[in-house]
């Protein structure tokens, strides 16, 4: 059995470890006689194990007693909808900053409930830059101001909070939770779906500083209340369970790894590998984000035409680099370092590019 490194953007590599504890595991949990698919979200066993998930994650991104932690399904884009039920009054305006893909879909959920201003928009500029933060046009008693700490798909990351003033700042750290220490407490929601940095796909964490909940939000079904998910510790239906735990299998990981400070390490490494090796090669490849906003996380980056692309995919592909094709929205090549690939990955990425371009720059 060979693994490859695998650059996929989401659903994205877990860490070797990981899934060699889970497939150990599978057929008898901790001596239960089934597995932890198998039991019950209400038995004492699972309830352990959620409970290690959030205290570990807490420990992991530093996230302080008055934010209360959810497990919840649904992916990021259930939760783009839900902030708006939840922390907006009907009409009210929420200020939107656009730096990319994930921003115009946080949008699209939020439209029925809200009134969308958007207070700043990267797209006319193809979404290289972050709109400077004295170019925003904020609303004074806006419900919140939402932005996507790392857009996944352009590749541009905030590299700083933005400061919004008293308006509660919610943010999708989706593609780069845990990959860099965070200040929480300059947020008022941070939300991300598991499946690029924190584990499996099934499950999303949503962080969300305890005084919201004060808010009455809109009209909704019980099931898309965050006080009652909070008061029920994420068990109002039965929760993704097998996503929980691997999670928290991952959480686990990154701590022993040396936690939020040491993957910062590896992933300014690696990305300043990749965009050193984009920048050396006398724009054969090129990545068009301006440096300053350039995503840790995920690299897109284009070849000097489609024939070149296609070949550099496929033969990526047999080198056992998976998964580095861009985007369709986007297109050309994207590489995806999330916590869990790691530095060799790069490394060896940086070396198929070199030789590529030997043989066909
Ligand atoms: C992947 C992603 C999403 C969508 O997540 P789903 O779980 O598929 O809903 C939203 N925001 C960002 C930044 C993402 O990377």
């Amino acid at each position: 059995m060979t693994r490859a490194f695998n650059f996929s953007a989401g659903p994205a590599t877990l860490p070797e470890s990981v899934l060699r504890q889970a497939q150990a595991e599978m057929l008898d949990w901790n001596g239960v006689g089934a597995s932890i698919v198998e039991i019950s979200h209400r038995s004492q066993d699972f309830i352990a194990v959620a409970a290690e998930a959030e205290a570990d994650l807490r420990q992991l991104v530093g996230i302080p007693d008055d934010y209360a932690v959810l497990f919840l399904s649904g992916g990021a884009t259930t939760h783009q909808a839900l902030l708006a039920l939840n922390f907006a009054a009907p009409g009210q305006v929420v200020d939107y900053v656009v730096t990319g893909h994930w921003g115009k879909t946080a949008i699209k959920q939020a439209k029925p409930y809200c009134t969308v201003n958007i207070a700043a928009d990267g797209e006319a500029g193809g979404f290289h830059d972050i709109p400077p933060r004295d170019s925003w046009k904020l609303t004074p008693g806006a419900a919140y101001v939402h932005i996507t700490a790392n857009e996944t798909i352009h590749g541009v990351e905030f590299r700083d909070t933005p400061d919004v003033g008293e308006v509660p700042l919610f943010a999708d750290f989706s593609s780069s939770i845990a990959s860099e220490p965070l200040d929480v407490s300059k947020y008022g929601v941070i939300y991300a779906g598991a499946q690029k940095n924190l584990g499996p796909v099934g499950v999303a964490v949503v962080i969300i500083r305890k005084d919201l909940f004060e808010r009455s939000g809109q009209p909704r079904a019980d099931i898309f209340d965050y006080r009652s998910h909070a008061a029920r510790d994420s068990m109002l239906n039965t929760p993704p369970t097998w996503n929980w735990y691997l999670a928290g299998l991952v959480f686990k990981w990154m701590l022993a790894e040396g936690g939020v400070g040491e993957f910062a390490r590896r992933n300014a490494l690696k990305s300043s590998l990749v965009y050193d090796a984009i920048d050396a090669s006398g724009g054969f490849y090129r990545n068009e984000v301006v440096p300053a906003v350039r995503s840790r996380m995920n690299i897109p980056f284009f070849l000097p035409d489609e024939t070149l692309t296609s070949r550099f995919v496929a033969e990526s592909k047999a080198a056992g680099l998976l998964a580095l094709k861009g985007h369709k929205a986007v297109g050309g090549i994207r590489a995806s370092l999330y916590n869990a690939l790691p530095v060799e990955g790069a490394q060896a990425l940086v070396d198929f590019m070199r030789d590529f371009q030997q043989r066909n720059g």
